[in-house]
């Protein structure tokens, strides 16, 4: 090798957009020697470096963009503490299946149960399996829609809640709305629907036979309901408050915010 070959490959790493390979090589290529590894090892140690760490950095930038207002793993859920859902419960709701299904779900509980942290770890799982999500709060979607369609930006608006493969639509029922609440509602439901392939998970304090009074409209409140419920299911949660009971350990928004 020329005395400038590291050079060459410094350059072209950087023009082939290779950053991992590029940090790593030179420290690998020490390892190889003290392992004994082939010249074909030691390509597939940088290849497999370099493939886990793009994919690393795609589902954080999915996370990114989800805005969630926390992260929770099901991993890190206390299935002890809350024992009125199972993990089975949510075997349909897991990664691949629940997107190929389409399955919508409504966690249904009063406050601190961990309706919103099971949603986002369900959504967390999907975007593990290539998904993209959003986070939105009911009160912020029916604001932002009413909004878009006075400034005519409707469609747009529309569109940004039906592009992410999971969407969770946060607590609804917790303020009041305006008139137009579930005719605002209503298209974000149908068209997910009508793709097939674009889970909603909600959560509620309010039992779904309420929200047609929640929503100001009975009758387009059982449209919604009947399209949720099509492929989809409520589940409901009670007992203590996570925030109350370990306020330690839940998460503030701080530390962890997305
Ligand atoms: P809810 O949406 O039902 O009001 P959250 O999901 O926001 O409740 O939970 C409140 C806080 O407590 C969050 O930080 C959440 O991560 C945490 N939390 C709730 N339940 C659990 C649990 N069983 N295990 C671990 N963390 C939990
Ligand atoms: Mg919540």
């Amino acid at each position: 090798m020329s005395e400038s070959a590291p050079d060459i490959l410094d350059e072209g790493l950087k023009k082939l957009a290779l950053a991992t390979i590029r940090s790593n090589y030179s420290e690998y290529a020490r390892e190889a020697v003290r392992r004994g590894w082939s010249y074909q090892e030691y390509l597939e140690q940088l290849v497999c470096q370099e493939l886990q760490s793009r994919a690393d950095a795609k589902i954080e930038r999915t996370v990114r963009q989800a805005c969630f207002p926390f992260l929770k793993t099901l991993e890190e859920f206390d299935f002890r503490f809350q024992t009125t859902i199972t993990r089975q419960a949510l075997g349909p709701y897991l990664g691949a299946e629940l997107v190929n299904s389409g399955r919508n779900l409504i966690l249904v509980g009063p406050p601190g149960v961990g309706k919103t942290a099971i949603c986002i770890a369900l959504a967390y799982k999907a975007i593990q399996y290539g998904a993209t999500a959003r986070f939105i709060s009911c009160t912020q979607l029916i604001s932002d829609l009413s909004r878009a369609r006075r400034l005519s930006i409707w469609e747009g608006t529309l569109k940004r809640l039906i592009d992410p493969t999971v969407l969770i639509i946060d607590e609804v029922g917790y303020l009041g709305y305006g008139p137009d609440a579930a005719n605002d509602l209503f298209p974000v439901i149908d068209q997910r629907y009508q793709r097939g392939d674009r889970p909603i998970l909600m959560t509620t304090n309010k039992q779904t036979s309420d929200w047609g009074q929640v929503l100001h409209d009975p009758d387009l409140s059982d449209a919604i309901l009947d399209r949720l419920l099509h492929r989809g299911e409520v589940l409901q949660m009670s007992g203590k408050s996570y925030r109350r009971h370990r306020p330690g350990q839940a998460n503030t928004g701080g530390e962890k915010a997305m």
